[in-house]
Order: C-alpha cells, then structure tokens, then sequence
C-alpha cells in the first residue's frame, strides 16, 4: 500500500500542476489514464460501480464524483481532484482541490481550511484512539470556520478494495466509534461547503452537488495507522 500511495501522490501531483485555464475535464481524465498505467497500476475508478472514467473532477459547487467530459475550466475555478489506483492488489485512494488561476480570497481561504482539517483528522488515525475523533477533530475545525460538514459522503476503510469497513465520517464525537488499530488503513476525506452541506446528485447520476449551489471543496489521503501513529501514504512530491 505504501508502494501503491507514492504511485497515486505522483500522479496526483502532475494532475495538480496540469489545472489551469482552457483545459478539458476530459483532457486531465485521459492525462490520470496515461499517468497510472506509466506507473504500471491499474486504474481503479473505471468502471467501479460503472463510474465511467479515470478521474473524478468536480468544480465549484460540485463536491464529489464529477465526470470528466467537455467543460473546459477557467480563470477562478476550485477543481477538485480525485483519483484512485490499485498497485499489485492494492488501492490508494486520494484527491485534493486545486485553484484554476486566481480565485477569490473566500476560496482560498476554503482550500486552506479544509486542508488544514484533513490533517487535524490525520493527526487522531493513532493506536487506542477511536473513528469519531477523527470526525470530530475534522468538524471542529471546519464549523469553527463557518463552512458545512458534508454528511451524507465519508472516508473509509481501504486495502484489498477500495471501500472497506469502518466508514470515516467527516463529523462525530470523540470517543465514539470503532477502536484505531495498527495495521488500520483509512481512506480519510473532509467535503467543506461555504453554505449548507445538503447535497443532491444530478442527473447524470453521478456528480455531487449543493443544494443551494454554493461552492465546495474536499481534500483525501490514504493513511496507515502505525504502532507510533498515523502515516500518510499519498503525500504529494515536493
Ligand atoms: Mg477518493
Ligand atoms: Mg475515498
């Protein structure tokens, strides 16, 4: 998994810096395809529960699982990536938001804290500690700076699949929820919204959005839980 989370930060890495003004969705999807299988992987999200391409790419006020298609980005876009891989048997699942050319300061300001929360729940993945602490110390942190907790979506378990038991919810309580043990991998995903968290899917049967069209953004690390504490295995190169 380790081998499978530095593939997969790479590969995000070189999406990130592909983001910028004038360019397709469709064209960073066939740019995920490309990037994965150059790494030998296999890409994971094709064809899982039928999702149609490599990559997923919500902007704005879609939150999670756009489909790549025509829409071509702009100038002040937040272009959430999120993309999945399987190394010899086993998946890494991450994703982050990036700003296309500048953006409003209230955006990234957004980018920044939620960020920020992924990490803050990062830092509870350790021995002894329990699943709502991780949601709580993710909830904490975006509510005390106003933004929406999406409930309705979660990280997850992942090793052998992609979605494996226990959900990780982006809120909880601490204390609360299955105990955190070395050898534990998370798939950990904070989804923050500048207005209310309530989500629909649109009709393409796939993309999530707010319901009040205010805009979003979600940042995601595959982490394993060691004796010594949380280690990330999809940190993006420097
Ligand atoms: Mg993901
Ligand atoms: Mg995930």
């Amino acid at each position: 998994m380790r081998e499978a989370g530095r593939h997969l930060g790479a590969v995000l890495a070189e999406l990130r810096d592909r983001v910028r003004p004038g360019i397709t969705t469709l064209e960073l999807d066939r740019a995920a395809d490309r990037a994965i299988r150059r790494r030998g992987c296999v890409p994971g999200f094709l064809g899982y529960d039928g999702f149609p391409r490599h990559l997923c790419v919500s902007v704005n006020e879609e939150i999670v699982h756009g489909v790549p298609g025509r829409r071509r980005l702009r100038a002040g876009d937040l272009v959430s990536l999120d993309c999945g891989l399987i190394h010899q048997g086993w998946w890494a699942d991450a994703g982050l938001t990036v700003a296309c050319g500048a953006v409003r300061p209230e955006h990234a300001e957004l980018l920044r804290v939620t960020e920020e929360a992924l990490e803050l729940g990062i830092l509870q993945a350790r021995p002894g500690n329990r699943i709502g602490d991780i949601g709580h110390a993710v909830q904490r942190h975006l509510e005390g700076h106003g933004y929406g907790v999406v409930r309705l979506y979660t990280g997850h378990g992942i090793g052998r699949d992609m979605h494996e038991d226990p959900q990780v919810p982006n809120h909880g309580q601490p204390r609360r929820g299955v105990e955190i043990r070395p050898g534990l991998c998370l798939a950990i995903e904070p989804m923050a919204t500048l207005g209310d968290p309530a989500t629909r899917v649109r009709d393409d049967g796939w993309t999530v959005v707010t319901q009040d069209g205010r805009w979003a953004c979600y940042f995601e690390h595959t982490v394993a839980v060691g004796e010594e504490g949380p280690e990330v295995l999809t940190r993006l190169p420097a």
